[in-house]
C-alpha cells in the first residue's frame, strides 16, 4: 500500500504539485489522470524518491521514502522512461544490473532475471544489445527492471503510450496479473478508455491538486455523465477554473 500525504513541489511560481494526498491500496489498480502539465509526473517522481517534496510525505508499506529511502525503494518498482535504457547492454545484463542495485546476488538474482524475461515474453530479445530497440522493446526493459526485485508496489508512468495494439494488450494483461497477485499499483495515462477499463479507483489531478478521486462509476455519478471522458473534462475543467487557470463558461 502507498500513502501520499499532502505532497508539495513548487518550481518558482509554478505550483507543480500543491498539496496532493491519496492512497494506492493493495490488490487494486489506481489511475492518476490529468491534463498536460497537471502534475502527474512530478507526483510520480516524488513517490519514486527521484525528487524531494518541499512538504508532505510518501509511505510505501508504512516506510517513509525520505527517512528510509533505500528500504522504501526495495518495496517499490518504478516503470518510467525518464531513466532511459543502456544501449550497449542486453536486456538480461540490464536486469542483472538493476537486480544487483537492489541487493540480489547469485542464484536468487538469476532466478528473478529469468522470471522477468519469461513473464514479459522477452526471451527473443533478452541477449541482444539494446541499441536500436523499438519503443515497445525498450518499454519491456524499463518494466522488467522495475520488477526484478519482485516489489509489492508498482508505479507506471504512461505505460502504454506509443505501443502497438498487441503490446498494449500485453501490458494491460501484466497489470491485471499484478492486481491478482495483490500488489498495489498506480499508473498515469491520457487514455480514458484504458483508465475506465483497468482502474478500481481514479485520482484526477488538475493544476497540482486532486480534484476528484473514486471509482470510475462514482466519478460518472458525481458528474452525471455516462462516460469517464466527459466526467474527466467536467472535473478537471472545474479544477482549472477554481485555480484561476481557465475562465468559467458564461451562463447561457
Ligand atoms: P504531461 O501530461 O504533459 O506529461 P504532467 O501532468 O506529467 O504533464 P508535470 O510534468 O508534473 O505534468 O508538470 C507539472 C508542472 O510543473 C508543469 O507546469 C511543468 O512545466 C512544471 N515543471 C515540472 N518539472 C519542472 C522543472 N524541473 N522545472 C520547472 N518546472 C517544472
Amino acid at each position: 500500500m502507498i500513502q501520499v500525504d499532502n505532497l508539495v513541489k513548487h518550481y518558482g511560481d509554478i505550483k507543480a504539485v500543491d498539496g496532493v494526498s491519496f492512497e494506492v491500496p493493495d490488490g487494486q489498480i489506481t489511475g492518476l489522470i490529468g491534463p498536460n502539465g497537471a502534475g502527474k509526473t512530478t507526483t510520480l517522481r516524488m513517490m519514486a524518491g527521484l525528487i524531494q517534496p518541499q512538504q508532505g510525505k510518501v509511505l510505501i508499506d508504512g516506510v517513509d521514502t525520505t527517512r528510509e529511502p533505500q528500504k522504501a525503494r526495495a518495496l517499490l518498482g518504478v516503470q518510467s522512461d525518464m531513466l532511459g535504457v543502456y544501449p550497449r547492454l542486453t536486456p538480461r545484463e540490464q536486469l542483472r544490473y538493476y537486480g544487483r542495485l537492489q541487493g540480489l546476488r547469485g542464484d536468487q538474482l538469476e532466478q528473478r532475471v529469468e522470471a522477468v524475461i519469461s513473464d514479459l515474453h522477452m526471451a527473443n530479445i533478452a541477449d541482444r544489445r539494446a541499441e536500436g530497440f523499438s519503443r515497445g522493446q525498450r518499454q519491456k526493459i524499463i518494466l522488467g527492471r522495475a520488477l526484478v526485485h519482485n516489489p509489492h508496489n508498482i508505479l507506471m508512468d504512461e505505460p502504454t503510450q506509443g505501443l502497438d495494439v498487441m503490446a498494449v494488450r500485453e501490458t494491460r494483461e501484466t497489470m491485471a496479473l499484478f492486481k491478482e497477485q495483490g500488489r498495489a499499483m498506480l499508473f498515469s495515462t491520457h487514455y480514458m478508455d484504458e483508465a475506465e477499463r483497468l482502474c478500481d479507483q481514479i485520482a484526477i489531478i488538475a493544476h497540482g491538486k486532486i480534484v476528484a478521486c473514486g471509482t470510475p462509476q462514482a466519478l460518472r455519478a458525481q458528474t452525471g455523465h455516462n462516460n469517464l471522458e466527459d466526467s474527466f473534462i467536467a472535473l478537471a475543467g472545474e479544477g482549472l477554473v477554481r485555480s484561476g487557470e481557465m475562465a468559467p463558461h458564461p451562463e447561457p
